[in-house]
């Protein structure tokens, strides 16, 4: 029996109850019920307490509702009894819910295996704080480039990192997942023992069962290079330049870079990353962007937690305006591209903020090519990243309209610079909530549908808010 629920690594999944009608009467019954099947380890919290706010709150306050309350189990015991990550979706009801919220910010144990080189991260962490208890063993995984992303929903949904042009994506390097199916078993997946499980976790969310933790590859870590520049003018227009030439020319898979252009009240600024891994990177490799005059920059040699905190400071939305992704999927970074990025934000010029992100992956194989996954992002080369930002509730429909229509604007564009998008799909991730199943899995959509209805065969994780195999 259920109610609607959402679920989050460091905020809101949704939940897992007796259903008593979709009231707040009902919810708070259910809180009730929850409250008595779980153990000491866990607990239940409710509007107006810190561990609530802390547990409902996202990166966009346009994604928050109210839940009657927030679940924080302790164990996979509890977890199982019940049945929230980082919080960092951006469509509302994905990861919470006026019902019942499972914060998973309790399950934040991580164990380093050197025999097997692989770490075992609980999902109630975020990208940070498992590259700080990384660190000691000078190790890394393929994981989020922000700090406060949560571990289940970046790498459910795929999970492109710094160290993805050399491994793959998040997906590529998980080895296994301790799952709780919607019937409440615990099972341990991997590609031998549950291989259509280990196929549909990969890319497909919280469709098949709760996530508690995720087994990857661990690769060396040394320090790296990188940081940020900033560029504001006519300077803007050089670096957008260099970005197309990085995008074409760059072959070295230790080497990448991420270009924000951010309108601000309609005002642009170039917010660019640079990443090397490795201490020092090859002479010349960065000098088209290192010739262009900057207004900051913060460049050095560091350890890659450092890089990710230094680079971190949420440029695309410092003041938590409400807003939403939307994304564009690109063989070829190309001049015409950029241009129609740089010009599109005439279609919502008053909004506060408006940002299009450039990521140019070397052209993605699948690495892991032994395991099929649900989400088959070898059919592209990278995902162009929209972000528009507004302040007010009344403003939604007009924001949420302006991204779509700048996303058909650049879509076209792609198309009349004799790109092929026949056989893309959109990154998940990345993509706005009411995007068409098949557009983000294509061919995969009947057989996630139907491995949904094996494992959920009476739709529990329907109630849970994401992107539904039905
Ligand atoms: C500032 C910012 C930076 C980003 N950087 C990157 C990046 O570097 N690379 C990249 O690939 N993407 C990036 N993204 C996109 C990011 O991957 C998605 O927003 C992702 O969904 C966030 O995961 P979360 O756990 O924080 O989100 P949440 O909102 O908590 O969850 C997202 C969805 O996953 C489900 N889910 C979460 N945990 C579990 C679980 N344990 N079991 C089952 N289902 C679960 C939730 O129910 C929800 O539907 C970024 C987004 C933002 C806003």
């Amino acid at each position: 029996m259920l109610i609607p629920a959402a679920l989050s690594s460091f905020l809101p999944l949704s939940l897992l109850t007796p259903r008593l009608g979709d009231s707040s009467q009902s919810y708070n019954a259910t809180c009730k019920h929850i409250a008595r099947s779980i153990s000491y380890a866990s607990d239940v919290y409710y509007p107006g307490s810190l561990n609530f706010i802390n547990g409902t709150q996202h990166w966009v306050p346009s994604s928050s509702q109210v839940s009657a309350c927030s679940v924080e189990p302790g164990t996979v015991q509890d977890v199982s009894a019940i049945i929230r990550s980082g919080g960092h979706a951006t469509t509302l009801g994905f990861s919470s819910t006026l019902g019942v919220i499972i914060n998973l910010i309790r399950l934040n144990s991580l164990t380093y295996d050197p025999v097997s080189s692989t770490a075992t991260l609980g999902t109630g962490l975020t990208w940070d704080q498992v590259y700080q208890k990384l660190e000691p063993y000078e190790v890394n995984v393929v994981g989020g480039r922000t700090i406060g992303i949560g571990i289940g929903g970046l790498v459910l949904g795929g999970g492109y990192s710094w160290l993805s042009n050399r491994h793959g994506l998040s997906i590529d390097t998980v080895t296994g997942f301790e799952l709780v199916l919607p019937n409440g078993t615990v099972v341990d997946v991997t590609a031998s023992s549950a291989p259509d499980l280990f196929f549909g976790l990969k890319g497909g969310y919280n469709n098949f069962g709760l996530v508690t933790k995720i087994t990857m590859r661990t690769y060396k870590q040394g320090l790296v290079w990188g940081g940020l520049i900033d560029y504001t003018g006519d300077n803007i227009n050089k670096a957008n330049a260099a970005l197309v030439n990085f995008s074409a020319t760059n072959v070295l898979p230790d080497a990448n870079c991420v270009l924000h252009i951010i309108f601000s009240e309609g005002i642009p600024r170039a917010s660019l990353i640079l990443f090397y891994n490795d201490p020092t990177p090859p002479a010349g490799l960065f000098s088209d962007f290192l010739g262009i005059t900057s207004s900051s920059s913060s460049l050095s040699t560091r350890t890659f937690l450092n890089f990710i905190v230094g680079t971190s400071r949420d440029s695309l939305n410092p003041s938590h305006l409400r807003g939403t992704l939307s994304t564009v999927s690109v063989p070829d970074i190309t001049v015409p591209v950029v241009n129609e990025y740089y010009s599109t934000p005439g279609v919502f010029s008053s909004a506060p903020s408006v940002a299009f992100s450039f990521e140019p992956f070397i052209g993605c194989s699948i690495i892991d090519t032994q395991n099929a996954a649900a989400f088959q992002y070898d059919t592209f080369g990278t995902p162009l990243l929209l972000f528009f930002a507004w302040p007010n509730a009344t403003e939604d429909a007009a924001g949420f309209s302006a991204i779509k229509m700048a996303t058909t604007a650049i879509t076209q564009a792609v198309i009349n610079d004799g790109q092929d998008l026949s056989d893309t799909v959109l990154y998940p991730n990345y993509a706005l909530g009411d995007t068409p199943l098949e557009s983000l899995y294509g061919a995969n959509v009947p057989i996630l549908k139907s491995l949904r209805f094996k494992y959920d065969p009476t739709g529990i994780f329907l109630n849970t808010g994401g992107f539904k195999f039905v």
